[in-house]
């Protein structure tokens, strides 16, 4: 397993120096006197899991949507698919295009239909013409295990199903990169695993993720890298394994504590 944060400084085969797909360099914010993340830095390759976890209140939603510019950086720098993030004049449409980001609350339009709520973005961001989106449309619905669901209304689905639709609408704009963030946390026991069995093809059919989770020994499975946060920043990183054998206190006793 290769570890993210390291092998970003590494040569790629023959020799060839591969950008990462997201870097966070030294990155810091603060909500008025409260600071949140207080430099923090790491890179994820192309095709690579990150999973973040930590204590809830560490930074990891806050680093997540900085990523995607939802929250505006006060120093450091973000690079994302070649998008200089920090930058005032980024092309936001842009950057939007090449990021997927999936929340705990789904908020899927509850009058539109399934294949509608996928449709509408490919259609009036990247203006596809209605076959060519509905193409799209079931393809991601293939993907995450709802191709029969094409025709029904969201309040007819149950909430991992809702879940994996938001995941698809996500993926109907063919982002390079996909960020989740505790996407499982509101679903009961038996709905989750529906969900992470979906996150888990993604990893393996090669797409870049960072997943911000409480599934500890999902984390350990799929992601290439671990970062435990601890109050805003990266506190310890490693592969996996990590989790089997923790280096500092505060992360010892996350996990044994959990939240
Ligand atoms: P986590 O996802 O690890 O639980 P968050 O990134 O959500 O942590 O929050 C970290 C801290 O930032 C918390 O103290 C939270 O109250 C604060 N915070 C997050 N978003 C905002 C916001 N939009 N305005 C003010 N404070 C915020
Ligand atoms: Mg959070």
């Amino acid at each position: 397993v290769a570890h993210a944060a390291l092998s970003a400084q590494q040569p790629q085969q023959q020799g060839q120096q591969q950008q990462p797909v997201v870097e966070l360099k030294d990155v810091h914010k603060s909500f008025g006197s409260n600071q949140v993340l207080k430099g923090v830095s790491f890179a994820i390759p192309k095709g690579q899991v990150v999973a973040i976890i930590g204590k809830s209140g560490s930074g990891k939603s806050t680093a997540l949507r900085c990523i995607d510019r939802l929250e505006i950086i006060d120093s450091g720098t973000i690079n994302v698919c070649g998008h200089a993030v920090h930058d005032p004049a980024i092309d936001l449409r842009q950057l939007r295009q090449d990021v997927g980001i999936v929340f705990q609350s789904y908020n899927l339009f509850p009058h539109l239909t399934v294949e509608q709520n996928i449709t509408l973005a490919p259609k009036a961001v990247k203006n596809l013409p209605t076959a060519k989106a509905r193409e799209i449309a079931a393809r991601t619905l293939q993907q995450v295990g709802l191709a029969d669901k094409a025709q029904a209304y969201p309040e007819q689905l149950s909430g991992g199903q809702q879940q994996r639709v938001a995941i698809a609408r996500s993926l109907a704009m063919e982002p390079q990169v996909m960020l989740f963030d505790e996407v499982t946390s509101a679903l009961d026991p038996q709905l989750t695993g529906e969900v992470l069995r979906v996150i888990e093809a993604l990893a393996q059919g090669g797409m870049t993720m960072v997943l911000v989770t409480h599934e500890m020994e999902f984390a350990a499975r799929v992601a290439d890298t671990i970062i435990y946060m601890h109050e805003g920043k990266v506190w310890e990183t490693g592969p996996g394994a990590m989790l089997k054998n923790p280096q500092t206190a505060e992360l010892r006793d996350f996990l044994s504590h959990g939240l």
